[in-house]
């Protein structure tokens, strides 16, 4: 079968450092053009707008890699168009314009395809399969990093619509939601929000599930120092640990060996087979959870937050 030709919009952070080396090295799928507003791509064809993509060049789909707040738009206008969807995450900034996308993608046959990056990081099938059969007694998850590192001048991030603290937070959620057997769902929750910013920079989080498990999640963006994206998960049968963003698994302190694999290959590899088959995949339930969060948390306002630390911007 001939390689989906596929054009890219959003020439960002994640588009260059994963988007572009995983098309690269998966079979099935070739990068044929590029949509940004600055930026130009070697070796493709380059437009400014989506608008002038589709009318440019022939496509079969389409990936977005832009902030949320611009995604519906851009997705609607590529479905209408007649091209397949891969969606970064989060797939939206509400939850119910995916189900406008879904219903359209079934409508015209077309494959749409919300990701969670981190559900493809090694640790996260094993663990799921470990905890299938197993009951869950509690959950502990800690997902604490540096804004200023991870997310440098980045003012969509701070905006309505740019989730603040939930932009990594919900890739522990997109992970606990797939490993955990049973849904769960938010009983209390703190959010504190800077002075000066429109969304959160910390969250603290409460769930439970129909066995009343207790389910918490921690959400820091003021962490320096090393990093933390642990999940820990205590069952009948002992602990159960992914760290480093899911990438490594351990149970009662021994290391599960887990084969070593990009998210970003393993993204490309899942866009190929669900269009060969037909299919959509979108699982709104990380999306939903951090809605809740935004529904039933208490706010605080807590000090301002500049992206220099002297307070210069
Ligand atoms: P970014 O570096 O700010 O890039 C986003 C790009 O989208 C911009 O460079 C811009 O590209 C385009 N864009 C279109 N409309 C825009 C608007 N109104 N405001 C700002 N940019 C706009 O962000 P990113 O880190 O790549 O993140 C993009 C998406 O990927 C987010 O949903 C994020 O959650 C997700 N993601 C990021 C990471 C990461 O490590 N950074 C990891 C996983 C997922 P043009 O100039 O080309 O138009």
């Amino acid at each position: 079968m001939a390689p989906i030709r596929l054009g890219l919009v959003g020439v960002g952070k994640i588009a260059r450092d994963q988007h572009f080396p995983s098309i690269a090295k998966t079979d099935g799928i070739e990068l044929v053009a590029a949509a940004s507003r600055s930026a130009s791509v070697d070796g493709i064809e380059n437009f400014t707008t989506l608008t002038e993509m589709l009318a440019g060049v022939e496509l079969d789909a389409v990936a977005l890699c832009t902030p949320p707040q611009v995604r519906h738009a851009l997705a609607h206008a590529a479905l209408a168009a007649g091209k397949h969807v891969l969606l970064e995450k989060p797939p939206g900034a509400t939850v119910s314009e995916l189900a406008d996308l879904v219903s359209l993608a079934a409508q015209k046959r077309l494959t749409l395809f919300a990701t969670w990056h981190s559900r493809f990081a090694a640790g996260v099938e094993p663990a799921r399969r470990w905890l299938a059969d197993r009951t869950v007694r509690a959950v502990r998850v800690e997902w604490k990093e540096d804004v200023r590192h991870w997310h440098p001048g980045q003012a969509w991030i701070w905006e309505p619509g740019g989730l603040g603290v939930f932009d990594p937070g919900i890739n522990a959620l997109s992970i606990v939601t797939r490993i955990l057997p049973l849904p769960f769902f938010l009983t209390e929750g703190s959010l504190e929000f800077p002075e000066n910013q429109q969304a959160p920079i910390a969250a603290d989080l409460a769930f439970t599930d129909a066995n009343g498990a207790r389910i918490e999640a921690v959400f820091d963006w003021r962490q320096t120092g090393p990093q933390t994206w642990d999940i820990h998960v205590d069952t009948e049968d002992g602990r159960l640990t992914l760290s480093k963003g899911g990438s490594e698994m351990v149970v009662d302190g021994k290391p599960v060996m887990s084969e070593a694999d990009s998210e970003y290959a393993g993204i490309y590899r899942r866009f190929v087979e669900l269009v060969g088959e037909g299919r959509s995949d979108v699982d709104v339930a990380p999306l939903q959870h951090v809605a809740d969060a935004f529904l039933l948390g208490a706010r605080r306002i807590v000090e301002a937050f500049h992206d220099e630390p002297n307070g210069a911007a």
